[in-house]
């Protein structure tokens, strides 16, 4: 748990998350991180996903700061601000998402901006580190305009960072962007294991590079070049080789995993949608039976698919939850799953809009997680000691899906063939990660991967000592940069 009264370090983070549930998450709980060792955290939440959060008073959280109630039991000096993403908050930016993106891309800097200058400006205790996650394409400039530390942080795998870091020598290789025309493995990525093009980031292997994500990604890696610091959601021992490569040009520090232990005192709420609550109905599945299924929070699932995958559960009769979030096709496709499937499934399967992941993965009857291969979702299950089955749709997915299933052998995959979802290798390979002989296989693994994530949290462990050669470096740099640290 955090401690209060340590000796304050004259150092004051605004620190802003990318303004999505996967970089939302894992930056809440990075602030409380910083704020145990001493440092003034302002947090600051788009009026976007403010609004999403304490919109839903079940999950407990109506205040006009997420943080009220973690401050005031903690006596951490985190302190809360909201700024447009420059979008009407009622807009709709899971139909939009292009638009919500290029929202990010050319106005939201102007609110930020009107931000620090309020709280940089506030003389002695304002505002002297920008933490700002890797996609944003303007932390240097704000930096460099109001004098702060740089530090950008990276919500990812190092691999997927390194991949991008080094999209010149993918450039120069021919392996840019050239979706199914190079099968040749890429080895010369600096401290990266020989790589197939397919098992690259999504949209490292695009043809098309003009959309608005492109472009975010494009200027964001140039941006992050000129950061003071990196920091990565991600341990140091799953990406030695990587990590070492990457320190040789850019301070890069890995002081994972940074996902929500505290589950029974969950103080911070962080759910953009209302939580269900299904753990009454857990409590009646044989323990390790139950397979929780979910993509994530806002990827979308063609029709075909999610119909394959319904009737791949129906019939593997494999206990299951599913979140099928409202808008998993399209927030314009109302209900996306095949006519009476609920009732077919009423014996052995549920479906909810969406829950707090860590209390289903943590709880004992599930054995199991179909997921989408987001990066949080991959460290929540392997805390959960949960072994993975393995559908990733799009972005790092692809990369983690190599992570979990070639290498680290704590999961397997949905389909061989991604583009050829069918139910009948749905069921049976469901069947095969739930009980079948491989399992054992799979659960051994992730119990010895699950291992290292915690010696890596233990006090002489990598991440913690990570954390503080950071903050070293991070003292010594702002006193360099301000003279009055
Ligand atoms: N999550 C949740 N409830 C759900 C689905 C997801 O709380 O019903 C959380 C999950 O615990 C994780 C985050 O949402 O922390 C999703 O992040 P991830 O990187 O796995 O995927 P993304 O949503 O970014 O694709």
């Amino acid at each position: 748990m955090a401690e209060a009264n340590i000796p304050k370090k004259n150092l004051h983070a605004l620190l802003i998350p990318y303004p999505f549930q996967g970089h939302v998450n894992p930056c809440v709980h990075l602030a409380i991180k910083l704020a145990s060792q001493g440092i003034t955290v302002t947090f600051v939440n788009t009026d976007y996903i403010h609004h999403q959060i304490t919109s839903n008073p079940i999950n407990g959280s109506s205040s006009g700061d997420i943080f009220a109630g973690f401050r005031s039991e903690s006596g951490l000096d985190i302190r809360y601000a909201t700024v447009s993403d420059g979008l009407p908050i009622g807009f709709d930016r899971s139909l939009n998402h292009d638009q919500y993106q290029a929202s990010l891309l050319h106005v939201f800097s102007a609110h930020v901006e009107e931000l620090v200058a309020r709280l940089a400006g506030d003389g002695d205790g304002g505002v002297n580190v920008l933490i700002a996650d890797t996609f944003f394409v303007w932390p240097s400039a704000i930096a460099r305009k109001f004098g702060l530390v740089y530090v950008s942080f990276w919500t990812e795998a190092a691999l997927v960072f390194s991949l991008y870091y080094h999209m010149d020598l993918l450039r120069l290789h021919g392996h840019f962007c050239s979706q199914g025309r190079r099968k040749d493995l890429i080895d010369y990525i600096p401290g990266v294991k020989a790589i197939e093009p397919k098992d690259t980031a999504s949209y490292l292997q695009d043809t098309d590079t003009s959309s608005v994500v492109h472009q975010i990604i494009f200027k964001a890696f140039e941006d992050v070049k000129k950061a003071d610091f990196v920091l990565c959601n991600t341990i140091y021992e799953f990406e030695d080789r990587t990590i070492q490569a990457l320190n040789s040009k850019i301070p890069f520090y890995a002081i994972g995993p940074i996902i929500p232990f505290g589950i029974k005192n969950k103080t911070v709420t962080t759910s953009l949608w209302s939580e269900a609550d299904c753990t009454q109905w857990l409590n009646t599945k044989p323990k390790g039976s139950v397979l929780y299924v979910s993509f994530g929070s806002y990827a979308h699932v063609t029709k075909h698919d999610l119909v394959e995958i319904a009737k791949g559960l129906l019939l593997s009769r494999v206990n299951f939850v599913w979140v099928v979030r409202p808008d998993i096709v399209s927030s314009e496709e109302n209900n996306p799953l095949p006519d009476g499937f609920e009732t077919e499934a009423e014996n052995f399967g549920i479906v909810i809009p969406w829950c707090c992941q860590m209390t289903v993965l943590s709880h004992p009857s599930i054995g199991g997680f179909l997921t989408h291969c987001g990066w949080n979702s991959i460290l929540e299950s392997i805390w959960c000691e949960v072994p993975l089955i393995c559908f990733p749709l799009l972005t790092d997915q692809v990369t983690n899906r190599k992570l979990v299933v070639d290498d680290w052998k704590i999961g397997m995959n949905l389909c061989e063939d991604r583009s050829l979802v069918a139910k009948e290798e749905v069921a049976t390979n469901i069947s095969r990660l739930m009980c079948g002989k491989s399992r054992e296989e799979v659960k051994g693994a992730i119990g010895r991967v699950k291992m290292s994530l915690e010696n890596a949290l233990s006090p002489t462990g990598s991440s913690d000592q990570n954390l503080g050669l950071f903050i070293d470096g991070l003292m010594d740099k702002a006193h360099k940069s301000n003279g009055h640290v």
